[in-house]
């Protein structure tokens, strides 16, 4: 999963970032509003921690274009306890939830993996599945039935996409991003080399799942019917 961080106290945000580098995610930093709403307008963030008082464009702001440009990431609002008001404001303009500074880190990574739990069919944070098959984060593994297949960092990244959103097409572009990064240059046979290490460790478990190729655009997660 892939966080922004949109903070300008920079100990703070640096901070952060680590925290949420050891606990898995990807993460980007940014230490102002326009840079914030540059990056999230991307679209590829799951989660977004989002200041208020941000200089250049305010975090309330931010939101408010977000969401008037469709962008579905899940917001926490970052908010000082003088700044009631401005919570109030930030959960009418489509936040998913807050968090009062100085917190919890406990506290903060349990209200992103709760903001994050809207898709795919996750049984619970060490598990998502598609039909029989799991996707194991502590093991970094792939299970179905009594089989179990190990899975390279990468592998599991590109998993993850695939079997939080099943039966869509997820574009390479997309995956790029995700996994990548914003700016990244890798190329599309990077992420063709990837599939097919996947496809042969599926097709080696289970005969009725398959990641498929829609031509010219990218992959999904299919029954095979
Ligand atoms: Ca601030």
């Amino acid at each position: 999963m892939r966080i922004l961080v949109v903070e300008d106290e920079v100990q703070l945000a640096d901070a952060l970032s680590e925290i949420l580098k050891r606990n898995k995610y990807f993460v980007d930093t940014v230490y102002d509003g326009i840079d914030g709403l540059d990056y999230a307008l991307s679209g590829v963030y799951d989660c977004i921690l989002l200041d208020i008082m941000l200089p250049k464009m305010n975090g309330l702001e931010v939101l408010r274009n977000l969401r008037q440009q469709k962008i579905k990431s899940s917001v926490i609002m970052l908010t000082a306890k003088s700044e009631i008001e401005d919570k109030i404001t930030g959960l009418d303009g489509g936040a998913d939830d807050y968090i009062t500074k100085p917190f919890n880190t406990s506290e903060l990574l349990a209200r992103i993996r709760a903001s994050t739990r809207r898709k795919g069919e996750i049984i619970d944070d060490n598990c998502i599945t598609f039909k029989n098959l799991k996707l194991m984060k502590t093991s970094c593994s792939l299970v179905y039935n009594e089989n179990d297949i190990k899975l390279s960092l990468k592998e599991y990244q590109i998993m993850e996409l695939l079997i939080s959103n099943p039966r869509q097409i997820l574009p390479k572009e997309r995956i790029i991003e995700k996994i990548w990064g914003y700016e990244s240059d890798v190329e599309y046979n990077n992420i063709e080399v990837y599939i097919s290490f996947l496809r042969k460790k599926i097709s080696t478990m289970c005969s009725d799942i398959q990641i498929k190729t829609a031509r010219g655009i990218g992959y999904s997660l299919e029954e095979v019917k």
